[in-house]
């Protein structure tokens, strides 16, 4: 998908524009832990074009001047967007801080948007001419607390999307290997692809085919996707977590599967459940990757006492397979493409209507549909509506008596009679009509 980033001073509006572009999307979160609400990476459409769109201002920078904090809002949109949207205040002359981000931009080639906000009435209309001094063409007003231009500057955007960018290639298995830093992510992918492959990012304008690399295995074609940004180092913004966490789940966004890559010398911290938590909400297949398996001292209890404990930490995402592995003795990276194609297929299997009824007969004969507040759920049918991830719609008398647990019910008895490992499964209770 092509990536819109938002780059502007501070309280110029980056944040209300985002939710305003993001808006259209009933963003389903569930209420689980590890699961991240802040959103600064959220994906939207315009006019059937689909894309992901960053808000670099929504990352927070400790200990950081004004001015460290521009030049990374800037460093991101250059090496990650299609295209820039920088936003000024009309309420504001041209600052200073403008002119200094509206120079790093130039540097990027790619289209950079002027957009100036606040512009509420006629009259603040007139005062975006003012912007022209910056350099970066046409102005384009925008109010975000009242919702106008939006469209005139999402137009813009879209007509500026690189030609291929919206491509899919059909028949290519796309995985990421994500994780916080120092997990051995860099490590992994260089074993797959083998150790003498150099993988080499690009340095100017950073292409999508230079950070996704493409390889063959047992005749079957996958992408590893952002390998460039696995191997880059030292920017100053790498060093804060919520721009690890957004650049995996941009990532993720061009993703069919992900491998959440864990550090078995250090066990699980607080920054692996982060990453996990978008990447369970982002619908992907998932495969849990220890790494470093050569360096803990093990006995015969050592991987399932280590299984027990990322079940516990991560029992929302008790789909995926566990496998351990070792980047430095290239233990089990084999397995790993074969793993990323099964779960590839689970998540885009499709069962018959006929099947999933005479399942849910059977489910409804173990375990009676529930009680709530004196009133019986009664479950009619279900039927399969998508694939990638799974998702089934059940007819019933009332989706309130639905109840999570239910719904864990209905998912439980998909997996022990399908193969969806590795894949989300999602339930959406309907009233029927
Ligand atoms: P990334 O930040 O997740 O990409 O991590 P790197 O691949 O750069 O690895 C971080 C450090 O861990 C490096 O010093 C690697 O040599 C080391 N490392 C990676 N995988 C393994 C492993 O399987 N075993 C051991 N012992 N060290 C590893």
């Amino acid at each position: 998908l092509p990536i819109v980033a938002i780059v502007g001073q501070p309280n110029v509006g980056k944040s209300t524009l985002f939710n305003r572009i993001i808006n259209e999307r009933v963003a389903i979160v569930e209420d689980r832990p590890g699961v991240t609400r802040d959103r600064n990476y959220a994906r939207a459409s315009w006019m059937g074009h689909q894309f992901s769109i960053i808000d670099t201002g929504g990352i927070t920078w400790e200990d950081s001047t004004i001015d460290e904090e521009i030049r990374a809002q800037a460093e991101i949109a250059i090496e990650e967007a299609d295209v820039i949207v920088m936003l000024c205040d009309a309420s504001q002359q041209v600052t200073s801080l403008d002119e200094r981000i509206a120079r790093l931009l130039y540097r990027a080639d790619k289209p950079v948007l002027l957009a100036v906000n606040k512009a509420d009435n006629p009259e603040q209309r007139n005062d975006i001419y003012d912007f022209y001094s910056l350099g970066l063409g046409d102005p384009i007003p925008v109010s975000g607390a009242h919702g106008t231009g939006i469209g005139d500057l999402l137009d813009e955007v879209v007509k500026n999307f690189p030609a291929d960018a919206e491509k899919t290639e059909e028949g290519v298995i796309s995985f990421s290997v994500i994780g916080r830093p120092n997990v051995g992510k860099s490590s992994i992918v260089n074993r797959l692809l083998g150790e003498d492959r150099v993988i080499v990012a690009n340095e100017e304008g950073t292409t999508r085919d230079a950070i996704d690399t493409p390889f063959v295995k047992d005749g079957v074609k996958y992408r590893v996707v952002d390998t460039a940004g696995i191997r880059r180092r030292g920017k100053v913004y790498e060093k804060t977590e919520k721009y690890s966490v957004m650049r995996a789940m941009s990532a993720m966004e061009r993703s069919d599967v992900a491998i959440l890559v864990l550090d078995a010398s250090t066990g699980i911290r607080e920054q692996d459940k982060h990453v996990a938590g978008y990447a369970h909400e982002a619908g992907l297949g998932m495969i849990i990757a220890v790494n470093k398996w050569d360096l803990p001292k093990k006995d015969s209890s050592s991987g399932k006492d280590f299984e027990a404990v990322i079940r516990e930490e991560f029992s929302y995402l008790d789909y995926a397979p566990i496998v351990f592995v070792s980047a430095k003795t290239g233990k089990n990276i084999d397995q790993l493409p074969k793993m990323v194609k099964e779960v590839y297929e689970n998540k885009n299997q499709r069962i018959q209507s006929s099947v999933l009824n005479d399942l849910l007969l059977e489910a409804s004969r173990l375990v009676p549909a529930p009680m709530v507040k004196g009133k019986r759920l009664r479950v009619y049918y279900m039927t399969q509506v998508k694939t990638n991830p799974p998702t089934f719609v059940v007819f019933c008398n009332d989706p309130e008596l639905m109840h999570f647990s239910y719904q864990r019910f209905l998912i439980n008895q998909l997996r022990e009679n399908f193969d969806f490992t590795g894949t989300p499964i999602k339930i959406l209770p309907r009233k029927r009509k």
